[in-house]
C-alpha cells in the first residue's frame, strides 16, 4: 500500500464508540476513515451485556451519584435512534428487551428498602407481579419482589452490523499504525504504510489505546483496566431474563442477560459482583462452580443438568482513576489534532459523539472537498462470542 488518502476525521477502532462516533460524524457532512486491526466490534462491545443503563443501578450505592446523573438521558436517546427517528437510523437492530428488571430474591433488607423508597428511585421503577414477571421468574416456587426498569437492552451483534453498514466505504482493516509528524506536528497516522492525513485523528480503541498512545510517544491520558470474569452456561430449560439480582450490597449480585444461540437454545450472560474481584481471582472450574451454587439458590426450579458452562475474562478499559472508581461519563481528552477517548459504557457512545462532535465545532472544523475513496481491504464484523463458546 503507497497511496496517501486524505479525510476529515480518522478513527482508530471499531467498538461501538469509533462506529457511533463514525457513524454520526458522516451524517454531519464529515468524510471519515475507520481503522481496525481486529474485527469490528469485536473487544468488549460484542462481549458486553446490551444494556442501556439508565443510571438506576448506580443508586445502589446510596444518593444518586454523578454517575446516575450523566447516563440518564441514555435510553432515550437510544429509543429514538432505534425507531429510526434518532440522531441515528438504527432500525433494525434487534432489541432483546424494552426493560431491564431489578429483582431482589427475598424480602428487602435495610439497604434495599432505602433504595427503593428514595424519590430517584421510586420514580424510576414499578413493581411487576404474577405474568407480568420475566418468564424465567413465573413459577410458584418464586417468592422474590421484581421492579421493572425502563431501559432497554440490545442485541449488540445486530448493533455493530447496523453501525457498519452506515461507515460507507470508510472501513479499512488494518495492523500497523504509526504517527505522520509533518513540521513535527502530527498530521495523520501511517497505517499498513500508507500515509493518511486528517483534521482531527480519534483514538476509540478500547483496551488498544494505551500501545496507540506508547506508539505515539504520549503518555497521556493513562487508561486503566477493569478485569471482569463472565459467566455463559446454556440449557433447553433456559427462559429470558435480563436483570440485576440485588443482593444487598453496592453492586448487584448477579446480572444476566439472555441471548438466543443459532440452535435456539438461550444462553445466559452473568455478570455482576460474581464476574468482579472475587471472580476474577478464581479459575474456570471455581467460577463455573461459584455460578451453579448462585443459580441454584436464586432459581432452584430451573433444572440446569443438561447446561453447558464457560467463562470470558476481559477487562473494562477506561481512562484511569484514584482507586478504581468507575469514571461517571464518556471521557475524552485532546492533543492538539489528537483526541483519545472511552465511552466506559456502551450505553454512553451517543454522550462520547457528543463530546467530540463538540471539539470540532469549537475548533471550526469544517468538511473539506475530498476525493472518493478508493476500494480498502474491509474489516470482518465480530460473532456473537457465545456460538463456540458453549
Ligand atoms: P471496544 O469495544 O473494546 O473496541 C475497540 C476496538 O478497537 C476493537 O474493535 C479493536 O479491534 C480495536 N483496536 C484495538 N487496538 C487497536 C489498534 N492498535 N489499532 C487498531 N484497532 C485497534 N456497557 C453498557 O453500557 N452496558 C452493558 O451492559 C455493558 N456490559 C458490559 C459487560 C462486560 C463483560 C464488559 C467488559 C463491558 C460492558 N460494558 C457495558 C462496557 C462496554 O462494553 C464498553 O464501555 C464499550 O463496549 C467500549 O467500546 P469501545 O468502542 O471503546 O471499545
Amino acid at each position: 500500500m503507497s497511496d496517501s488518502l486524505s479525510t476529515d476525521v480518522l478513527i482508530v477502532g471499531g467498538g461501538v464508540a469509533g462506529l457511533w462516533l463514525n457513524a454520526r460524524l458522516r451524517r454531519l457532512g464529515y468524510s471519515t476513515l475507520l481503522v481496525d486491526k481486529g474485527v469490528l466490534g469485536g473487544g468488549q462491545s460484542v462481549k458486553s451485556q446490551g444494556i442501556i443503563h439508565g443510571g438506576t443501578k448506580y443508586a445502589l450505592s446510596g444518593a444518586l451519584t454523578g454517575a446516575s446523573e450523566a447516563i440518564a438521558d441514555m435510553p432515550r436517546r437510544w429509543r429514538e435512534a432505534l425507531a429510526g427517528n434518532g440522531e441515528l437510523d438504527l432500525s433494525g437492530v434487534r432489541l432483546l428487551s424494552d426493560a431491564h428488571y431489578l429483582w431482589s430474591p427475598g424480602t428487602l433488607t435495610g439497604n434495599l428498602t432505602s433504595f427503593f423508597a428514595s424519590k430517584a428511585v421510586r420514580s424510576r421503577v414499578g413493581q411487576v407481579k404474577g405474568s407480568e414477571l420475566p418468564p424465567a421468574l413465573q413459577d410458584s416456587r418464586f417468592k422474590g419482589k421484581v421492579y421493572r426498569l425502563s431501559e432497554l437492552v440490545l442485541d449488540v451483534p445486530s448493533l455493530i452490523q447496523r453501525l457498519a453498514e452506515l461507515s460507507g466505504p470508510g472501513l479499512l482493516k488494518a495492523e500497523r499504525i504509526e504517527p505522520l509528524r509533518e513540521n513535527s506536528e502530527l498530521t495523520g497516522l501511517v497505517v499498513d504504510g500508507r500515509s493518511i492525513r486528517a483534521q482531527r485523528i480519534v483514538l476509540t480503541a478500547g483496551a488498544g489505546n494505551a500501545e496507540l498512545l506508547n506508539a505515539l510517544g504520549l503518555a497521556q491520558p493513562a487508561m486503566q483496566k477493569r478485569p471482569l470474569h463472565m459467566v455463559i452456561v446454556k440449557a433447553p430449560t433456559l427462559k429470558p431474563l435480563y436483570a440485576h439480582c440485588l443482593g444487598g450490597g453496592s453492586k448487584p449480585r448477579i446480572t444476566v442477560t439472555s441471548h438466543a444461540a443459532e440452535d435456539g437454545e438461550w444462553v445466559w450472560y452473568l455478570g455482576g459482583d460474581l464476574a468482579e474481584a472475587g471472580g476474577v481471582a478464581r479459575d474456570e472450574a471455581a467460577q463455573i462452580a461459584a455460578a451453579k451454587k448462585e443459580l441454584a439458590e436464586l432459581v432452584p426450579w430451573i433444572d440446569l443438568s443438561a447446561a453447558k458452562w464457560a467463562t470470558l475474562r476481559i477487562d473494562r478499559a477506561e481512562p484511569a482513576q484514584s482507586a478504581l472508581a468507575r469514571p461517571d461519563n464518556a471521557f475524552l481528552a485532546e492533543q492538539g489534532r489528537l483526541l483519545v477517548g472511552w465511552p466506559t459504557k456502551l450505553a454512553l457512545s451517543p454522550d462520547f459523539a457528543d463530546r467530540v462532535e463538540g471539539a470540532l465545532v469549537r475548533d471550526g472544523i469544517q468538511p473539506q472537498p475530498l476525493a472518493p475513496l478508493p476500494e480498502l481491504p474491509r474489516p470482518a464484523i465480530a460473532r456473537p462470542f457465545w456460538e463456540g463458546l458453549v
